[in-house]
């Protein structure tokens, strides 16, 4: 088990408030905001380590390499429904994804795989938000 720096608490205690996926340059952004002083290759090595001990959840943003981090209250295997116009994410189960993903790995002979799997679309409230305005 890992010291917890005083860096890394302030990490999670800000991730713990936010809903959506962030960027490290954001979470740094919003670190400095409230007054803790770190820098941005500090927040990005303890995002890497937090993936890798599960802490956090990682995605690629939509058509872009940019990795957005968010810290997941659910922490058995799961995917993310992300709205790309607010950001809004739903933790989804994979359901029958799963089956499938593991048949296809056993028919081709491949062991230890591993999948990324997240779907965006636009929530309700952005599409409300949206014909209000068409409407006028
Ligand atoms: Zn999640
Ligand atoms: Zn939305
Ligand atoms: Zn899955």
């Amino acid at each position: 088990m890992q010291r917890m720096t005083r860096q890394r608490i302030a990490i999670i205690e800000l991730l713990r408030n936010q809903q959506t996926f962030l960027s490290a340059q954001d979470i740094h952004d919003l670190l400095r905001e409230g007054g803790v002083n770190i820098g941005l290759a500090t927040v990005y090595r303890n995002l890497q380590a937090m993936y890798e001990d599960h802490t956090v959840d990682t995605i690629r943003q939509e058509g872009t390499d940019i990795q957005l981090f968010r810290y997941c209250a659910e922490d058995t295997h799961h995917h993310h429904l992300v709205c790309r116009c607010c950001g809004k994410t739903v933790d989804i189960k994979g359901g029958g994804f799963e089956q499938w993903a593991r048949k296809i790995a056993a028919e081709n002979d491949f062991s230890r795989v591993s999948h990324s799997f997240e779907l965006y679309g636009q929530c309700s409230e952005c599409i409300n938000h949206e014909s209000g305005h068409t409407l006028k």
